[in-house]
């Protein structure tokens, strides 16, 4: 492990420093292999992330010197198979790893997520050359890499994606302007969805792998969020940017499909991500009301507080359990979607109105930037929309129960 702050003290392989790894009902099912690589992200995450987080949020500056630890802990090649260099990850092993992160930061947590889902997908689909530039530094963590759909005026109807691609002899040339780009500030290699033949819709859009620094490819600075800066969104604009014909990741017409094919495993991990948010604000608000006294006595003895804890605590209790049977479903090949869909919706309404709880048991210190809940709870409100807005689940949903 590689850490440029204190250096880990002794543990076993379950990390016996920290309360039970794996108290999820599902965390039985856990390979060995992804034991160890929950553990190695826990450690990783309460050693340094929990040092930085705070200052990538108050400087409001993408995570780079997260994002290239992770790289040196191999936590940057999660879905990629061993013989490229990946850790080959189950998808409840990787629920696990992003619940051990995100209850530090989400915001590192998210970045992780965009570019472990590109580095997987380039594993899986990307051929020769285009293979051979990519994979290597995408797995290593020497490369940032991140996921172009949305445009800024373009959200959940990402079928009408407007970013064009023209063919040109043995090249393409991209034109328009991508928005909300994970990772976007620092991202080395691109994954850009585009539309080949607008009559085509959907079945016109293509995707493509390239390099951030080609020329045509301008980034604008971060937004200014109400959280979450460490994931370093932005925009990205494509000022006739030309890139060769093997820049084609995924052909004309299979790009639209490709981009929904892990919306599911998605949903299920921002669900693992606020399971960890949420954690962390019931054991600090736990641990305050313990400590704190009023009217002669602690604030854990008044009723009125316990209750609001437990009413955390049950939901969850209730995340988890949708998370989890959603990671297993989709690990055991079987479609997930609507569970995905109950998972993170839920997940997401919980683990805001949780920590608003959560901070007010706290009084005032509750809102002090010393701890780490403002950070999640700006972050909570980030959940909503990502990986499909929270309406969007509720379409999934009622289309199950309704069509
Ligand atoms: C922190 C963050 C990181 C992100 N990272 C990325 C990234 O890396 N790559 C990327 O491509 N995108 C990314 N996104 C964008 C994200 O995927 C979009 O925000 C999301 O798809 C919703 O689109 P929109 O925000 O444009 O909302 P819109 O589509 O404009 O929707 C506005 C509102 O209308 C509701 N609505 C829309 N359609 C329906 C409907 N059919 N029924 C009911 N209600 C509806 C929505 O739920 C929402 O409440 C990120 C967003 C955030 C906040």
């Amino acid at each position: 492990m590689h850490f440029d702050s204190a250096p880990l003290g002794e543990m076993d392989h379950r990390g016996q420093r920290y309360p039970p790894l794996v108290d999820s009902i599902y965390g039985s099912a856990l390979k060995d292999s992804d034991v160890q690589v929950v553990q190695r992200a826990r450690v990783w995450a309460e050693e340094f992330v929990a040092l930085k987080a705070e200052s990538w949020e108050t400087e409001r500056r993408f995570a780079k010197d997260g994002f290239e630890s992770a790289g040196q802990n191999q936590l940057t090649g999660l879905l990629v198979p061993a013989s490229d260099g990946g850790e080959d990850i189950s998808v409840l092993g990787l629920a696990h790893v992003l619940e051990e992160i995100a209850a530090v930061d989400f915001a590192i947590a998210f970045a992780l997520v965009c570019h472990n889902n590109l580095a997987g997908a380039v594993g899986r689909k990307a051929k020769g050359r285009l293979r051979e530039k990519f994979l290597p530094g995408l797995v290593q963590g020497s490369s940032l890499g991140a996921f172009l759909l949305t445009e800024p005026e373009v959200g959940s109807d990402a079928a009408a994606i407007t970013v064009s691609a023209t063919n040109d002899g043995n090249e393409w040339i991209l034109n328009g302007e991508k928005a909300w780009v994970t990772n976007g500030t620092d991202a080395d290699v691109l994954s850009v969805y585009a539309q080949t033949d607008s009559a085509l819709g959907h079945r016109g859009i293509a995707t493509f792998l390239i390099d951030a620094d080609n020329s045509g490819v301008i980034k604008t600075p971060g937004y200014q969020l109400l959280g979450g800066h460490g994931l370093g969104a932005n925009s990205i604009r494509f000022d006739n940017c030309r890139v060769s014909e093997e820049s084609l990741f995924i052909p004309v017409g299979e790009g639209f499909r490709a981009a929904m094919e892990g919306i599911d495993l998605a949903r299920v991990l921002v669900g693992a991500m606020c399971c960890g948010m949420l954690r962390t604000g019931l054991q600090t608000a736990s641990d305050y009301v313990r400590k704190r006294f009023a009217f002669g006595g602690r604030l854990a003895d008044l009723q009125g507080v316990r209750f609001k804890l437990a009413d955390v605590s049950t939901d969850l209790e209730a995340s988890r359990l949708l998370t989890y049977r959603a990671a297993l479903t989709l690990q055991e090949g079987r479609n997930a979607a609507v569970e995905a869909a109950h998972a993170k919706k839920f997940a997401s309404r919980v683990t805001e109105s949780g920590l608003a709880s959560c901070m007010q048991v706290m009084g005032a210190n509750g809102a002090k930037r010393d701890h780490s809940l403002p950070r999640h709870l700006a972050a909570s409100r980030l959940t909503h929309y990502v990986d499909g807005a929270t309406e969007i689940q509720d379409v999934v949903i009622s289309r199950s129960l309704l069509d």
